[in-house]
């Protein structure tokens, strides 16, 4: 299995120019260190009907291309539910009956990690366990954590250490939960090299530290800057004319969109994705987040590279 890079959108509406800029970097991040680039559609969770094949069709008008077939997570079940019965058998499972309320309230207590699960339905006798289940509400499954901070390689972050609870591997609908199919798509996949929005760096301790309890290798990661809006706020589709589409209608080229990002990335005059690699230096990636603002998108005519 060759090493890989990926881009795992979550089908949830069409891509704007803050996701469409993260791809071209994972692109460029893959294709620079000759990996092998991967698409994955992360369905899980929220799918919208026709949103995978429009984000595919937009990652494609900007000029990423991938190797083999696009991998759609929920196809991948059996991945999963194999993995789960593994860390059952190696007692690294527990039932976790807890309400979002009870969780935000425990983990309010002095002396509790922020954010961190505080372990409350780790140490259920089995009286405890039965009556919890005689309730009626359903577990989710959490990870036995051994640690409760791990170390990540982030190319932008450098070494990076943040905290890791109790994950959640399958939510109490049943759902195999995002962090558990990620880690484990990639690691199935071969992918070592994992650029994303820097919103997920927080995730990444609890992932990496998931893949050594599974025996697979952490990734190197590269969490980009996310892009802002007008507003300051993360870039959102309430903010306007923000998709690939959205700037097509109003007057913008796919080019123009191309150069807009690349001009973001301190690559003025390129307007290609090949462009885009030609003249990428992951050492010289801005580390500030872009502000997109109407004017970002006025066409800029500059010369084709
Ligand atoms: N599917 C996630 C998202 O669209 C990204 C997950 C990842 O890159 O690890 O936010």
């Amino acid at each position: 299995m060759s090493p890989a890079g990926r881009y795992a959108p979550s089908p949830t509406g069409d891509l704007h120019v803050g996701n469409l800029r993260t791809a071209l970097l994972a692109w460029a991040f893959a294709r620079a260190t000759g990996r092998a680039f991967l698409l994955r559609v992360e369905d899980l969770d929220r799918a919208r009907s026709g949103s995978a094949e429009r984000q595919l069709a937009d990652l494609a008008a900007i000029g990423t291309d991938w190797d083999g077939d696009v991998v759609v997570q929920s196809a991948r079940g059996t991945l999963y539910e194999e993995a789960l019965h593994t860390l059952r058998e190696r007692g690294l499972v527990y039932e976790c009956f807890c309400t979002r309320r009870e969780i935000a309230e425990a983990a309010s207590a002095p002396h509790a990690a922020p954010g961190a699960y505080p372990g409350t339905c780790r140490n259920l006798d089995d009286a405890e366990r039965a009556t919890r289940r005689a309730s009626g509400r359903p577990p989710a499954l959490r990870l036995r954590a051994a640690v409760d901070a791990f170390t990540v390689h982030d190319v932008i972050a450098g070494h990076w250490t943040g905290p890791v609870d109790d994950l959640v591997l399958v939510r109490n609908d049943g759902t195999v939960a995002y962090n558990f199919a990620v880690v484990l798509d990639d690691g199935e996949l071969g992918i070592d090299q994992v650029v994303r929005g820097d919103d997920l760096l927080s995730s990444a301790p609890r992932q990496a530290y998931l893949a050594t309890v599974l025996g697979l290798t952490p990734p190197t990661y590269a969490h980009v800057p996310l892009v802002l809006g007008p507003t300051g706020a993360r870039l959102a589709k309430r903010d306007g004319a923000v998709t690939l589409r959205d700037l097509v209608a109003a007057g913008s080229s796919v080019a123009d969109v191309v150069g807009m990002i690349a001009d973001s990335l301190d690559l003025p005059g390129v307007r290609t994705a090949a462009g885009l690699l030609a003249a990428f230096d992951p050492a010289a990636l801005p580390r500030h987040p872009w502000t997109f603002t109407p004017e970002s998108s006025t066409p800029v005519r500059a010369a084709g590279r």
